[in-house]
């Protein structure tokens, strides 16, 4: 059996999730826009997924739009602001995920908005002291921060960022794509413009998200094309993939507490063990603090070792799939930009350990028994 420790890049398909797709694969097989019986079918299970997940999140189902994924959501933040509410300077930080921060990059080049890049603290935290200096600078910027960073855990604490932001009238995005189903967010206490979320990421189907968009930000469609999305995304709905996003966040809510206390309990296992095991190994980031870090995420460096480059390949030989910085980037040859950021030093190893509701105690010893063993 494989041992699968890469849920921050994916998360296998929970089986009831498929259960609900599979109808509106096989059976209900209608067009949304089509007026006739199978058309009103497919019209209804997506509407009443955005009920669903209106619910969830405690917003209006008017706020949420289907997208392809966070990357489409992300930029559809990004280039909304700027293009439909009038906002010329975007703060963020190095470490976003490079679905902000290279549309922020763009936007920048192209002219249409100046970036501005928020000081880091040696555990990669995000200076507030310098947003609030920023914001006072910079009146109407948009904040994109996310609320936990898939690569080292890092958690930002996205209700003080929200509190300045409306303090200075700025607007506030976070890329929620680590926390959505595994931490709650309660968008009737959270003022915030833009939250983004990714089905893969909760055990739901690769190619379907969405974007919560405050009902009082009026943007302008982001795909052009047909009426769908209410004018907003052109393009057939994917029916069966909103169908398994709804249900897989439903799910997720059903067991969120129950699953942050049981992964939670798996991190501080595996890091009690790798401390045991391993000599010289460091952690990355702020995520050996459990009230500041995603429970899912551990990211550790291992000393300068003539098998780190090899690591990951001979993990895999032994039937474990881990990643090394950010798996959304792998194949790329430039390193993660986000350990880049904080400091580590690129000739020891990188271990991003991300586990899920399926991981198990007896995965977590096999992976440091397999680990001491390349390392001896
Ligand atoms: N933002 C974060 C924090 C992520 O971890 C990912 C992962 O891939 C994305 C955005 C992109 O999501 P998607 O795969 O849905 O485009």
């Amino acid at each position: 059996m494989r041992i699968y420790l890469d849920n921050a890049a994916t998360t296998p398909l929970d089986p009831a999730v498929l259960k609900a797709m599979l109808p509106y694969l096989e059976t209900y097989f209608g067009n949304p826009s089509s007026i006739h019986t199978q058309g009103r079918e497919a019209r209804t299970a997506v509407e009443n997924a955005r009920k669903t997940i209106a619910k969830l999140l405690k917003c209006s189902p008017s706020e949420i739009f289907f997208t392809s994924g966070a990357t489409e959501a992300d930029n559809t933040a990004l280039i909304g602001s700027v293009f439909s509410l009038g906002v010329k300077h975007i703060i963020t930080s190095p470490i976003e995920h490079h679905a902000v921060l290279h549309t922020a990059e763009w936007l920048q080049k192209k002219g249409f908005a100046e970036m501005h890049l928020l000081r880091l603290d040696e555990m990669g935290r995000v200076d507030l002291t310098h947003l609030e200096s920023l914001l006072q600078q910079y009146k109407g910027a948009l904040v994109s921060l996310m609320h936990g960073n898939n690569e080292i855990g890092n958690m930002t604490d996205i209700a003080k960022v929200s509190v300045l932001c409306k303090q200075y009238g700025g607007f506030f995005h976070s890329d929620t794509v680590q926390t959505i189903g595994l931490y709650p967010i309660d968008l009737q206490k959270l003022e915030i413009d833009f939250i983004v979320g990714s089905a893969h990421k909760f055990h739901g189907p690769k190619g379907v998200g969405f974007i919560y968009i405050n009902a009082k930000n009026k943007i302008e469609a982001f795909v052009h094309g047909g009426a769908q999305e209410r004018n907003m995304r052109g393009g057939t709905e994917n029916v069966s993939g909103i169908v398994g996003l709804a249900k897989a966040l439903e799910m997720a809510y059903a067991e969120m507490d129950e699953k942050r206390l049981k992964i939670g309990s798996l991190k501080r296992l595996l890091a009690h063990r790798l401390i045991q095991t391993i000599p010289n190994i460091l952690f990355n980031g702020d995520c050996m603090n459990e009230e500041q870090s995603l429970c899912h995420v551990l990211s550790i460096s291992t000393s300068k070792h003539e098998g780190n480059e090899m690591l990951l390949f001979n993990l895999d030989i032994e039937k474990i799939s881990i990643s090394g910085g950010s798996a959304c980037t792998s194949g790329a040859s430039a390193g993660s930009h986000v350990l880049n950021e904080i400091g580590i030093d690129p000739d020891r190893g990188a271990i991003r350990f991300s586990m899920s509701k399926y991981s198990t105690e007896e995965e977590i010893e096999r992976t440091v028994q397999v680990l001491a063993r390349l390392f001896q």
